[in-house]
C-alpha cells in the first residue's frame, strides 16, 4: 500500500505535502506531484497539510480516482523529487480554492 495523489492536485500543485514527508518520496511533473509508492511509508502526515484534500490512502481513494494509483506510479519516470515548498501553481484560481 501506499498514498496517491488524486486530481485536486493537478494543476494546483500548492507542495504543502513535500515538507511533511519523512521519507522525501514526493516528485514533480509540470503539473502536479506524485508519490512514489516504492518509498511511502504509509505514515498520513502529508494527508491533513493539502489544501485541496488531493492525498488519500490507496484504499481510501474515491472510485473515479482509481486511475491515480497507476499513474502516480507511471509518472515516477519523468519527475523529479521535490522536498522544498514552492509557490501553487494554481494559486489564485477557481479550481485550487483550499477545501
Ligand atoms: S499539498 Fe496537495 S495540491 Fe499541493 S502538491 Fe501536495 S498533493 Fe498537490
Ligand atoms: S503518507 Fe507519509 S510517507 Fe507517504 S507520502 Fe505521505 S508523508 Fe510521505
Amino acid at each position: 500500500m501506499a498514498h496517491v495523489v488524486a486530481e485536486p492536485c493537478v494543476g494546483c500543485k500548492f507542495t504543502d505535502c513535500v515538507e511533511v514527508c519523512p521519507t522525501n518520496c514526493f516528485y514533480e511533473t509540470a503539473d502536479r506531484v506524485v508519490i512514489n509508492p516504492d518509498e511511502c511509508i504509509d505514515c498520513t502526515s502529508c494527508v491533513p497539510v493539502c489544501p485541496v484534500a488531493a492525498i488519500f490512502a490507496e484504499g481510501d481513494l474515491p472510485d473515479q480516482w482509481k486511475s491515480y494509483i497507476a499513474s502516480n506510479r507511471d509518472l515516477m519516470a519523468g519527475a523529479t523529487q521535490i522536498t522544498v515548498k514552492k509557490e501553487a501553481l494554481g494559486k489564485g484560481t477557481p479550481k485550487c480554492q483550499p477545501k
